[in-house]
């Protein structure tokens, strides 16, 4: 957990590879569905680029059915994202019996998350993620790893206004479910975000492998 632009989805994929998790990452379902081009997914749309949650009664089955098709331990990224999602999750993972380990909560301040998300872009043609700042294309505008022809885009939902209404939303919906998981006394693993990307996986992993070392 944390909020947009923490670095949830890199470190997810970066733990996965030494965990052997499978990473199930909400926002990354939902863009699926868009793309696809379904009814849901246009509802979706118009939450996602607002900047808005998408409601819980369209993400809890989607999620849902997303977990229930995987056997083996999971990587939960961008969800549960409301006390309702979590809620749930808790209700399917006791009937399936299968524990939650820990809660990761990686923490960055508002400025930085601002400046790191509106810097985002991507490759369209071969996927490649870049930074305006911290990791730009030796070509600007276009990718020097496909050298593809088609310029970098940024995501609808990463522009500064849409970024201080993720934030807000994160502060309202999500940050208490921090607190939920605190007071049912899971794991919850503080990490500081702000620190490199190297670094917080390796303070993840210490975290982690401390929690399976107890069972
Ligand atoms: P992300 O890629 O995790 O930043 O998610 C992008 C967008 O997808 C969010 O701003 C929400 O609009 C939507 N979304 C992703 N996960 C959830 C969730 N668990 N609950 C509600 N909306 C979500």
């Amino acid at each position: 957990m944390g909020p947009p632009g923490a670095g949830k989805g890199t470190q997810a994929k970066r733990l996965i590879e030494k965990f052997g998790m499978v990473h199930l990452s909400s926002g990354d379902i939902f863009r699926a569905e868009r793309a696809g081009g379904s009814d849901l997914g246009r509802q979706m749309a118009d939450y996602m680029d607002a900047g808005q949650l998408v409601p819980d009664d369209v993400v809890v089955p989607m999620m849902a059915k997303a977990i229930a098709a995987q056997a083996g331990g999971l990587m939960l990224d961008g969800f549960p994202r409301t006390v309702a999602q979590a809620e749930a999750l808790d209700k399917q993972l006791a009937e399936a019996d299968k524990p939650l380990d820990a809660v990761v909560v990686i923490t960055v301040d508002d400025d930085a998350i601002v400046q790191r998300i509106t810097g985002r872009r991507s490759c369209p043609e071969c996927g490649k993620a870049f930074h305006v700042t911290f990791m730009p294309s030796q070509r600007g505008e276009f990718c020097d790893v496909c050298a593809g022809e088609v310029a970098l885009t940024q995501r609808a939902d990463d522009t500064d206004q849409v970024v201080r209404d993720r934030l807000t939303a994160y502060k309202a919906q999500t940050q208490p479910v921090i607190a939920y998981y605190r007071r049912r006394g899971a794991r919850v693993l503080d990490v500081d975000g702000s620190m490199s990307p190297e670094a917080v996986t390796d303070a993840i992993s210490e975290a982690l492998r401390a929690v399976c070392s107890q069972g």
